[in-house]
């Protein structure tokens, strides 16, 4: 899987999507701060609103913030990235083989919607 850094940028336009809840901000020559959002020195892109421990000292650089103040690297949250990696991990199968099994168990989208149902959601 390809490496997602959290961020593109071509010409003056960026954009940034949390790692924590999805949300995305973007516009022409809009840096980390004008978006309120920070990145950690494991390259998680978070909302500044889900930082923790940041109640005595705030990190100063948005680009390399430190573990400690990050959510994701705390397991506070973990992001959709790092469940798929989880998974992969524990059932020891990577992502054609996983593809393979859906094909295989399901002939259509629908049926997968409707079999692969998720504890806590509709
Ligand atoms: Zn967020
Ligand atoms: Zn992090």
């Amino acid at each position: 899987m390809k490496v997602r850094l959290g961020f593109v940028s071509n010409s003056s336009s960026s954009s940034f999507t949390c790692d924590v809840c999805g949300g995305t901000e973007s516009g022409m020559d809009c840096c980390l701060s004008d978006c309120e959002m920070f990145i950690c020195e494991n390259k998680h892109t978070c909302c500044n609103s889900h930082m923790i421990n940041n109640e005595v000292d705030r990190p100063e650089d948005d680009y390399d913030v430190e573990e400690k103040y990050c959510p994701l690297c705390n397991f506070k949250s973990i992001s959709q990235y790092d469940l798929i990696r989880y998974f992969k991990s524990i059932t020891n199968k990577n992502e054609e083989e996983i593809c393979a099994e859906i094909r295989e168990n399901c002939k259509s989208y629908a049926e997968f919607q409707a079999k692969y149902t998720i504890k806590g959601e509709k």
